[in-house]
């Protein structure tokens, strides 16, 4: 139902705000579209933390040891469940076997059965019942078959039919978040200290002003002081020329 990713730049080590707050606000700037749980997975320590739950944000953050986690990479969701009942497992992120992705995803997945299937010939084991975990798997599935993240993610994507805003972050490449859009909206911000993607600009407007809102079939990656857009075709996206100044 909602998204939101952010990477901190290099630079901004003087950023007083640590991103698991980050995401708690753009969380709470979402919780308006209504969602049954919520979830964040942040990359600390070269590893991926997972913390998901039914019920409302701020239940959730209710604890001093998850704003105390040092990450620069983070992902949070909001679920507005279509797939499998609201509960822990079926809240998002999702991650693959490995535990090494984790991905948020909003939308539907329509021909996650088959997908799902596939992944099940493969070996992979399922943690939920939502459309949106083959994402993770499938992202694995060609990781191992020797692809770099990116290229992984882009072929994870073109398998997929219907509608998504996805984001994906991978303990392997741990300055970047991975993400696509088909149908349901999502936007890039451009900050001093950080840069954003997130199914709706208020979410962090008040730490980026510079957008690019998303086509469908654009996919790409954000990285610090990079952001980087194509098409599922492979045409290069002018970054420049897509950034507009919102008023915050
Ligand atoms: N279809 C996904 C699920 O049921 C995502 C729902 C959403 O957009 O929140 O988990």
């Amino acid at each position: 139902c909602g998204i939101i990713g952010v990477v901190k730049k290099a630079s901004g080590s003087s950023i007083s705000i640590n991103c698991v707050e980050i995401l708690r606000q753009g969380l709470k700037k979402l919780e308006y579209r209504g969602y049954d749980s919520a979830g964040i997975a942040v990359i600390s320590q070269n590893s991926i933390v997972v913390i998901k739950d039914v019920g409302v944000v701020d239940k959730l953050f209710n604890s001093s040891e998850l704003l105390s986690i040092e990450a620069s990479v983070g992902i949070g969701h909001t679920r507005w469940a279509t797939h499998g009942k609201p509960s822990k497992n079926n809240a998002h992120p999702h991650m693959d076997c490995s535990k090494r992705i984790a991905i948020a995803h909003n939308g539907i997945i329509e021909n996650y059965i088959d997908l799902k299937n596939f992944l099940l010939a493969n070996g992979h084991t399922f943690s939920s019942e939502t459309d949106s975990e083959v994402i993770a798997h499938l992202i694995e599935h060609f990781k191992k078959s020797g692809m770099k993240t990116f290229n992984a993610f882009k072929k994870a994507v073109s398998m997929l039919r219907g509608s998504y805003a996805i984001v994906a972050i991978d303990a392997d490449e741990p300055n970047k978040i991975f993400f696509a859009r088909n149908v349901s909206p999502l936007i890039i911000g451009v900050g001093e200290e950080a840069d954003f993607v997130s199914s709706d600009i208020a979410a962090f407007i008040r730490f980026a002003n510079r957008v690019i809102v998303l086509n469908d079939g654009e996919l790409g990656f954000i990285s610090p002081n990079t952001v980087h857009i194509e098409t599922l075709s492979g045409v290069v996206v002018d970054v420049y020329n897509r950034l507009k100044i919102v008023d915050s």
